[in-house]
């Protein structure tokens, strides 16, 4: 590839001019509201292809210890810290036939997890179990959900195809009550909610969508049972199908050369072009990552953590393109806010940026040979305004005579869906497949999304109280008024692209926190001022991320370019020292949240 050459002070002006007419020619007046959700007509597109009809089964009407909701890498691991705590009767309730939460649901071609699997797979000391690929394929990674479920011995008490429809707090016997969309009402001491933040599949709300009569899905729900073959490809079923594909973030990435070998013609609708950086792909051994030692995982991990989140390292374990690319992402990082002189950073940080992403731009070129694609294909914003992707194989698939690809941005995308195809501008193009690759919808799950109604002490519903302050906690997981209630995600606590290490320094929290309230006989509930305390020390060090958003093209990282992150407010140190603060607050504080029950524990 080019080696980047460091851009002169007329090349950032004319990058900057440049990024501003793309975001201008893309901002959509309906922003965040331009999609629709995939329910009620659309339900289809979210129904579940693997597990078929859930078997009928009676309510359950038993008390449990912990009820956890959701059964992705969150809900696992907080059954499997409760487990390492002692606890006995753990309940997940999932919607899906299976737990593996995001790797139950995507089973696309080509899926893969873009994340290093060394450090992305959790447990892997507790399990044994060292991953084959720098990184994995999404079925490996399915396969270890399984494993610690079944490790952890999950799986007798867990609920499948259900979903939680309300969650009551019962301030006589001091438990919460289950309720959930197949009759159960079920009691439980304790409820960890892990709800997953991209978990419903959306479509985009282009006129006509519901005219379509070809076949259709979203890539989260790959229907194998039309286009053959498994993620390893060898799709026959669309040997002679023109295929359309919309989207082409990480998700569209993957999937499209996958598409490129095995249909008879590919239609890529574009609307913004992705980043795709290298990928270099390769089996592992297990002295590759030196996993004859114990701890090997958790050291690899906290490396990984420690650089993506701009912390000083001795050495590099995992070194690819995420933890070198770091220097670029300093923007929403703990070192410069320390580090204090901000004009020198932003001048610094532009340069290295300009530099990335020409190397990004050079890497098309080299790869596409017709002019006019390779040019389509070029993104001009700055780095990580949208996620970062990998490939080896997106940019070279443009170069056969079976795929075409279409850009849709001077229409902020494909203007018509009608019955036998796509319209964009004056071409209609037929087809027997329209696939979406379009994304999924933020913070429509769980708690926040309103579905889920949770009430807490004397009736109070969580989001009436919020809409008056707005959210209130103590450290993202535990709220006033709402005794016993855990909630992992991304709210007011600290995040990092390795979103499972999150999850299981949440879930060791949230084991933690239960244990103390067992052995003490005492309720899980921070004081209101507690709550207060730690809203005023985010808003002290918020990090002031708008400037950067503001600028970049449309997505859900900056509410369709409403310019702010989505994450409202955020540990303004990062993960790693967040999960510093955690520790030391098990070790010398934790009491300050264990209240007096009033009632004998349910035996
Ligand atoms: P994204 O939301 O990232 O991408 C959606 C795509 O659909 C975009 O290219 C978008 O274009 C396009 N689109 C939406 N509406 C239209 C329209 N009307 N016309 C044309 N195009 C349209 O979804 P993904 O599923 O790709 O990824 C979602 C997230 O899932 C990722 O950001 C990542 O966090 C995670 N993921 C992680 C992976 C991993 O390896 N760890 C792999 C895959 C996904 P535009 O950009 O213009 O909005």
């Amino acid at each position: 590839m080019t080696t980047p050459h460091a851009p002169t002070p007329d090349e950032i002006a004319g990058l900057r001019q440049r990024y501003r007419l793309e975001r201008e020619r893309r901002v959509r007046p309906d922003g965040a509201t331009q999609y629709r959700s995939t329910d009620a007509e659309f339900g289809y597109y979210a129904a579940d292809p693997y597990a078929g009809a859930p078997a009928e089964r009676e309510p359950l009407r038993d008390t449990v210890d912990v009820a956890v909701i959701g059964g992705g890498f969150g809900g696992i691991l907080a059954g499997a810290r409760l487990r390492q705590q002692g606890v006995k009767r753990v309940r997940i309730v999932e919607k899906g036939g299976d737990f593996g939460g995001t790797w139950y649901w995507n089973r696309y071609p080509g899926i893969h997890c873009d994340i290093e699997a060394h450090v992305y797979l959790p447990m892997l000391d507790e399990t044994g179990y060292v991953p084959e690929w720098k990184y994995a394929p999404g079925e490996e990674i399915r396969r270890h959900a399984v494993r610690i479920a079944e490790k952890y011995d999950l799986y007798p008490d867990a609920l499948f195809s259900t979903a939680v429809t309300s969650l009551t707090w019962d301030d006589t016997s001091e438990t919460w009550t289950v309720a959930t969309d197949r009759g159960d009402t079920f009691r439980a001491t304790y409820v960890v909610t892990a709800t997953g933040t991209l978990s419903e599949p959306k479509l985009p709300g282009i006129p006509g969508i519901e005219d379509f009569k070809g076949h259709t899905f979203h890539t989260s729900r790959w229907d194998y049972a039309y286009t053959g073959g498994t993620p390893d490809g060898g799709m026959t079923g669309l040997a002679d199908k023109r295929v359309g594909i919309v989207g082409t973030g990480a998700t569209g990435i993957q999937v499209i050369p996958m598409l490129a070998e095995d249909a008879a013609h590919v239609y890529v609708f574009q609307r913004t072009p992705s980043t795709v950086d290298v990928r270099a792909n390769r089996r592992t051994t297990a002295e590759d990552v030196g996993a004859d030692r114990d701890g090997w995982a958790r050291e690899r991990r906290d490396n990984y953590l420690r650089i993506v989140s701009g912390e000083p390292a001795e050495q590099d374990l995992v070194a690819d393109q995420w933890t070198t690319s770091a220097g670029l992402l300093e923007k929403l990082l703990p070192s410069f806010r320390r580090q204090g002189d901000r004009a020198a950073f932003e001048t610094a940080y532009e340069v290295a940026d300009a530099a990335k992403m020409n190397e990004l731009r050079a890497r098309v070129e080299e790869t596409v040979t017709d002019a006019d694609t390779a040019e389509r294909l070029k993104p001009w914003y700055r780095y990580a305004c949208k996620r970062p992707t990998f490939s080896d194989k997106y940019y070279p698939a443009f170069n056969r005579a079976n795929v075409t690809l279409v850009d849709t941005a001077d229409t902020h995308g494909i203007e018509r869906i009608t019955d036998n195809g796509v319209v964009v501008g004056d071409t209609a193009y037929e087809l027997d497949c329209l696939i979406f690759a379009t994304g999924f919808s933020v913070g429509t799950s769980g708690i926040l999304s309103g579905k889920l109604p949770v009430h807490g002490r004397d009736g109070v519903q969580l989001l009436h109280r919020w809409a008056q302050r707005g959210p209130r906690s103590l450290h993202g997981f535990t709220c006033d008024g709402f005794p016993n209630l855990i909630q992992l995600g991304s709210l007011q606590n600290a995040s990092s692209v390795n979103f499972t290490h999150i999850l299981d320094e949440q879930a060791v929290h949230g084991a933690a926190l239960v244990a103390a309230a067992e052995a003490k006989g005492a309720l899980v509930e921070p004081s209101g001022a507690s709550e207060d305390a730690w809203l005023a020390s985010l808003a002290e060090g918020a990090p002031d991320h708008e400037w950067f958003h503001a600028q970049c093209t449309p997505g859900y990282y900056n509410r369709e370019g409403g310019g702010r992150p989505n994450s409202p407010s955020a540990y303004p140190d990062g993960a790693f020292a967040f999960h510093e603060l955690l520790k030391r607050w098990r070790e010398e504080s934790m009491a300050e949240v264990l209240r007096t029950r009033t009632t004998p524990q349910p035996s």
